[in-house]
């Protein structure tokens, strides 16, 4: 009978707003329960140096265990999860379950392992960030800069000054604060100076136009260009091919996140790099 209600989930009722509404709620309380029936699990996705390729973090996707449908992307159930405060439990176990997985690298050798965690709108405006951040790296006796937060612009603009008081407390705490998607957004470049973040994530959309046609890296090298004269790092997200990582080598980015490189996998199919002192030695 549940998959019964499963798959007319999907199919019959999509058409119908009262259905709508009932499935969304359906898919709400399968969520709520996910949480309880320890569903929810996270990828990690590599993020590599540009110059040596070395692994230098991971950025933690999260993942649904569906009992029917399988494996679902966040894509499928974040957005009903930010329609209401399931979004905020949601958060916070992410952000416990990375630095649970943060501690585990660094105590299999991994000392400067860094896991950025995604950050949705609510979460960020609710006021209590910082607390929810603080508790989970002293749960799990991390230190603050193995754990970055993934914000947007969009979200940082709803309220700029309230924004940039709360970037101030996650500072204060020692966190990595980075901007996702950037350039999809509605930003001001004046309150970027002001936000006092420390990574700019190139949007994947201006990652996969490089190569194609005379300004196909405009966007990817005035963001390298703006990063860099703010003092920023930049990442650029969706690298897929060889040509892309190329240019935005020469172009000067500091790390690159993409299918290239890995897929997100699970922790325990990531090959950790050689340690730092390893490299030296030779
Ligand atoms: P994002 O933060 O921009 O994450 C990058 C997305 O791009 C991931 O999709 C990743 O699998 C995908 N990706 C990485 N490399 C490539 C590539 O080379 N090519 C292509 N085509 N795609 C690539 P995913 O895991 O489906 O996540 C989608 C979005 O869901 C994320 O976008 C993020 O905004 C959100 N998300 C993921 N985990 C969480 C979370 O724990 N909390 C919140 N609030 N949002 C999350
Ligand atoms: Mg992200
Ligand atoms: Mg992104
Ligand atoms: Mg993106």
């Amino acid at each position: 009978h549940a998959k019964e209600l499963g798959r007319n989930r999907f199919c019959f009722f999509t058409a119908d707003l009262q259905a709508q509404a009932v499935e969304r709620l359906q898919l709400e309380a399968a969520l709520k329960r996910a949480v309880e029936r320890d569903q929810l699990l996270l990828h990690y996705q590599p993020r590599v140096d540009a110059r040596s390729g070395r692994m230098c973090g991971v950025e933690a996707l999260l993942r649904w265990d569906h009992p029917e449908a399988g494996l679902m992307a966040p894509g499928q159930f974040i957005p009903v999860a930010e329609r209401s405060s399931l979004i905020l439990e949601l958060g916070a176990w992410v952000i416990d379950r990375a630095c649970q997985q943060a501690r585990e690298w660094i105590a299999q050798g991994w000392s400067d392992a860094v896991v950025a965690v995604n950050v949705a709108a609510r979460q960020f405006t609710s006021g209590h960030l910082d607390t929810v951040v603080q508790q989970a790296l002293a749960r799990h006796g991390v230190p603050a800069r193995a754990l970055e937060l993934e914000l947007t612009e969009s979200m940082l603009m709803q309220e700029p000054d309230a924004a940039v008081d709360m970037l101030r407390r996650l500072k204060a705490i020692g966190v990595r604060l980075s901007l996702d998607d950037f350039g999809t957004g509605y930003s001001s470049l004046g309150y970027l100076q002001r936000f006092p973040i420390d990574v700019l994530k190139i949007d994947r959309s201006f990652v996969q136009t490089i190569g194609c046609g005379p300004d196909g890296a405009a966007i990817a090298d005035a963001v390298i260009a703006l990063a860099h004269r703010l003092k920023l790092r930049v990442v650029a997200e969706g690298v897929e091919i060889e040509a892309q990582r190329r240019y935005l080598l020469a172009q000067g980015c500091d790390e690159l996140q993409g299918f290239l490189f890995s897929r997100p996998l699970p922790p325990q199919a990531l090959a950790l790099p050689a340690p730092a002192h390893a490299l030296v030695d030779g």
